[in-house]
């Protein structure tokens, strides 16, 4: 239904020429200078068609300036954009017709919804039956059939982000960006949409690269993650993997994963790998064709690795004091202190834990260690 209309054509690109595994987007090398201080550093980046491509990273690492060389609103220094098998590094930000969609609303308020999400459309000259009939699929898709005659300060802040979203997909832009497109939302709303956004986005199909700070964010909405630090691609893959598997100590601490434990390998077998640490002998069940043993590594243990036990001879297993227990709902944080000195943090089914309780035996499930180069 969204795409019924023929009226709107990307304007770039012809993505009918392309073969199945050629990306849609593929960005070669960017760089890009801000004075004498790289935002971005040989950046290369291949999207593909329909794919939701979430760029996370702290403040300052170069996610929107990614964003704006590829909607072509920042010349990069070097590089190339490719979109659909050409290079469209000359070509001007209104002829790529990338949709955008920001944090602030960007509606116009003294116009009602219905002229908001007609207006893209009205600068393509499109007849007014026509922009009629797409402001009225736009509305299905994003739940506000009716709304037409509202005036934008007439509505709440998830219904205004809804019009922006509408209104950016109505010319059936080929790629959407977005930048933190939920941030200035609060936590409960933010979760809520961010679920109806990504079905939104997987029902129109429309390419969609987001940009957020908040992993949580960008777990739940991404394809593909691409992790950033300091103007560099510093990890990219799909949500789960990077999770489970983080490549630098970075990564596991931007994505939360702050128990980090220094390690010396022992033994490495097809299935189990084996490590001297400060905590003791602790396995880990991961698949790995290049560990040694005797090489360094750090191993990241999952705040969900941990499970309180009474036995003491199961592999795994540590003496803790406890340091700090926060209730969360569903389950219990707690931090913990080994011998070592080491702090490490924890997330317990609720329930599991009694009051007042200060020492724990803890079982660490092998599955839930991952290793990190040194
Ligand atoms: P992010 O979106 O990840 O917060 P940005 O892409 O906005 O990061 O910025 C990356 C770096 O480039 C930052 O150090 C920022 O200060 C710098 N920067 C961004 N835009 C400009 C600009 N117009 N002029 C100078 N420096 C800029």
């Amino acid at each position: 239904m969204v795409n019924s209309t023929d009226v709107m054509q990307a304007p770039v690109g012809r993505a009918e020429q392309r073969t199945p595994n050629t990306p849609l987007l593929d960005l070669r090398s960017i760089t890009k200078y801000y004075h004498s201080t790289p935002a971005l550093y040989n950046v290369d980046l291949c999207i593909n068609k329909g794919s939701i491509v979430c760029l996370l990273g702290p403040s300052g690492c170069g996610k929107t300036t990614l964003l704006r060389v590829i909607a072509g609103l920042e010349q990069a220094d070097s590089g190339t954009t490719i979109f659909a098998g050409q290079s469209i590094n000359h070509i001007p930000p209104h002829q790529r017709g990338f949709g955008l969609m920001f944090q602030e609303y960007a509606l116009f308020p003294h116009r009602n919804v219905a002229e908001n999400i007609a207006f893209g459309l009205r600068m393509r000259h499109i007849p007014r039956e026509q922009i009629d009939v797409r402001v009225a699929e736009m509305l299905t898709l994003v739940g506000l059939t009716g709304y037409e005659q509202r005036r934008v300060y007439e509505l709440s802040g998830g219904e205004r982000q809804r019009v922006a979203l509408a209104r950016s997909l109505a010319p059936n832009p080929p790629v959407l960006m977005l930048d933190e497109p939920l941030g200035a939302l609060d936590r409960a709303l933010r979760e809520r949409l961010l679920d109806e956004l990504r079905d939104i986005l997987k029902q129109v199909g429309v390419t969609s690269i987001y940009v957020t700070h908040d992993q949580t964010e960008a777990f739940a909405i991404a394809d593909q993650l691409v992790l950033m630090h300091a103007g560099q691609i510093e990890q990219q893959g799909l949500p789960t993997t990077i999770y489970r598997h983080p490549q630098s100590t970075f990564a596991a601490r931007f994505l939360g994963l702050a128990n980090l434990v220094p390690a010396q390998a022992v033994s490495v077998t097809d299935q189990l790998l084996t490590f001297e640490t400060p905590l003791g002998i602790l396995q880990v069940a991961e698949h790995t064709t290049t560990l040694q043993p005797g090489q360094q590594v750090w191993l990241v243990i999952r705040p969900e690795a941990a499970s309180i036990v009474a036995d003491t001879t199961a592999p795994n297993t540590l003496h803790v004091d406890m340091v700090e227990y926060s209730f969360r709902g569903s389950r219990t944080r707690i931090s913990v202190r080994h011998t070592s000195g080491q702090t490490l943090v924890f997330e317990l089914p609720d329930g599991t834990l009694l009051a007042g309780t200060t020492d724990l035996l803890l079982q660490l499930d092998a599955t839930a260690l991952s290793v990190i180069p040194a």
